[in-house]
C-alpha cells in the first residue's frame, strides 16, 4: 500500500501536520496511532460519572502566538479561562509561582511592589554563570523559598537534585515582582468549550486524513510504502534503540471521584514537601462543568512507564545528539513533538512548529 504522506502519532503534532496537508494537497493521507484514540497526551473524555477528565494530566492552553491561538480557533471555542495554582507549604495554601501575594503570605508581610525588590535582593544568591535549575531558583529568589517550593517538588518530579538538572526546568516558572498570581502570563488563555478531543476531531475532518488507530507503525511499517514520512514517536524507538534507550519521566495517575462539589480551593494544588504526588487536580475547576460529584487526580512521578517527559540532564541531551545525526540525513522523514525532538515543549509551541513544518513540505 502506497500513501504521499504518512503520519505516525495522532497527538496535537501529527493532528496539526495532518489537518494543514490535507487543506494544500488533495492526496490521502495516512495518520497511524497506537493508542486506542487521538490527541495524544492532550485527549480528555468523560469518566463513568459523566465527569470530563484529562487523561494524562491537566492541560492548559496558553500561548503568545497569535497565529497559533487563531489557528486553534477555527477548531474550537475557548472558555476564558486563566489558570491559578495553589502550593501547600508551612501548612499554608500559597500562590504559585512566586509573587508578592505569596511573599506577604509566607512570611506574614505588607510589602509593596518596590520593596518586593530590595527584599529578595537581600536573599538572592548571587551566581555569575547559571548552570542548573538549582542555580535558576537560588539566584532568582533565595535558599528559603528554594526550599520551600522547588526543591523537594523537583527531586519528587525528576527523581534527582536540582542541582543536576538543566536551567530551563525551573525556568519555566516565572518569579513574579507584582501581584499577578496567575500561573502563566501569556496574552491567549483558554480551554475549549468542549474538550480537546473534540477538538482535534474538527481538525481530522477531512476526506483525505485516514486515520488508523491501535496501530503500532513499527508492525506496519513494512506493508506500506510512502513519499514522506512525518514521525512524532520516541526518537530511540525509530532507530531500534541503536545507540541504546533514551531515559523519560512518566507518571502514574490516580484518579478519585468524591461525592461533593467542590474538592479543593483551585484547579491544581501543589504539594512540594508532603507525599508521594507532585499535585492534584480537580478537573471540575478547569473545564467549568456543572455536577453535584467531582473527580481529582494525583500525578505520582515514576520511571519506566509511558514516556511523558524527555529527560534534562546533559547525559540525555548527548545521548539524544546521536540519534539527532541519524535524523538530520532522514531525506524524506520529518520529525516532530515532544518525543521526537526530545524537548519539553507546550502544546502551543508544537503547533507552532507543526504548522511550519507543513509549510515547508
Ligand atoms: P504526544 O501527545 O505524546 O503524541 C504522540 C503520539 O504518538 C501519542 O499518541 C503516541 O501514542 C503516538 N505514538 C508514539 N509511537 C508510536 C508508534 N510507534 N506508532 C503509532 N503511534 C505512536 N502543554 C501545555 O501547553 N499546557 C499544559 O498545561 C500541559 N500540561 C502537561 C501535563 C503533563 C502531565 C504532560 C505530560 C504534558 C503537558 N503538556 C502541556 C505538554 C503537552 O502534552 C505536549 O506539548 C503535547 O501533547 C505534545 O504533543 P505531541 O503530538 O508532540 O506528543
Ligand atoms: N516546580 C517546582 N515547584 C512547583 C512547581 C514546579 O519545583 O510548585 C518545578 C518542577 O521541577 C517542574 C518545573 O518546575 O518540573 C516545571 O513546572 P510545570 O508546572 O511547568 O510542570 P509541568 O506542568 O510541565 O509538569
Amino acid at each position: 500500500m502506497h500513501y504521499p504522506y504518512v503520519i505516525v502519532g495522532a497527538g496535537i503534532a501529527g493532528i496539526t501536520v495532518a489537518e494543514r496537508l490535507a487543506q494544500k494537497y488533495d492526496q490521502p493521507i495516512l495518520l497511524v496511532e497506537k493508542r486506542n484514540h487521538i490527541g495524544g497526551n492532550i485527549y480528555d473524555c468523560y469518566n463513568y460519572e459523566g465527569i470530563l477528565i484529562h487523561q494524562y494530566g491537566p492541560h492548559i492552553f496558553h500561548t503568545n502566538h497569535k497565529h497559533v491561538y487563531d489557528y486553534l480557533s477555527q477548531f474550537t471555542e475557548w472558555n476564558d479561562f486563566q489558570h491559578r495554582v495553589l502550593t501547600y507549604v508551612d501548612g499554608n495554601l500559597l500562590p504559585m509561582p512566586i509573587s508578592l501575594e505569596t511573599l506577604n503570605q509566607l512570611y506574614h508581610l505588607n510589602l509593596s511592589v518596590e520593596e518586593m525588590a530590595a527584599f529578595i535582593e537581600q536573599r538572592c544568591v548571587k551566581i555569575d554563570s547559571v548552570q542548573t535549575s538549582e542555580d535558576v531558583a537560588l539566584s532568582k529568589a533565595g535558599r528559603d523559598i528554594y526550599e520551600k517550593f522547588f526543591k523537594n517538588y523537583t527531586m519528587k518530579q525528576w527523581g534527582c537534585d536540582p542541582s543536576e538538572l538543566d536551567p530551563s526546568v525551573i525556568s519555566r516558572i516565572p518569579f513574579r515582582f507584582n501581584r499577578d498570581t496567575r500561573y502563566f502570563a501569556d496574552r491567549y488563555q483558554g480551554m475549549p468549550k468542549l474538550g480537546y478531543t473534540k477538538m482535534c476531531e474538527a481538525m481530522l475532518q477531512h476526506k483525505n486524513i485516514h486515520v488508523l488507530l491501535q496501530c503500532d507503525f513499527r508492525d506496519i511499517q513494512k506493508d506500506i510504502t510512502y513519499d514522506k514520512l512525518i514521525y512524532t514517536g520516541p526518537a530511540d524507538e525509530f532507530y531500534d534503540y541503536k545507540f541504546g534507550e533514551l531515559l523519560y519521566r512518566s507518571l502514574e495517575f490516580k484518579f478519585e471521584t468524591h461525592d461533593k462539589e467542590m474538592y479543593q480551593q483551585a484547579p491544581v494544588v501543589n504539594y512540594p514537601n508532603d507525599y508521594d504526588y507532585t499535585r492534584i487536580t480537580e478537573f471540575k475547576q478547569l473545564t467549568w462543568q456543572k455536577h453535584d460529584k467531582t473527580t481529582i487526580v494525583k500525578e505520582f512521578p515514576c520511571f519506566g512507564k509511558e514516556p511523558y517527559y524527555p529527560y534534562p540532564t546533559k547525559e540525555w541531551k548527548d545521548k539524544f545528539a546521536l540519534y539527532k545525526e541519524l535524523m538530520d540525513q532522514e531525506q524524506n522523514v520529518y520529525f516532530i513533538g515532544r518525543l521526537a525532538e526530545y524537548q519539553y515543549y507546550n502544546m502551543d509551541a508544537i503547533v507552532d512548529k507543526a504548522l511550519k513544518l507543513a509549510e515547508s513540505l
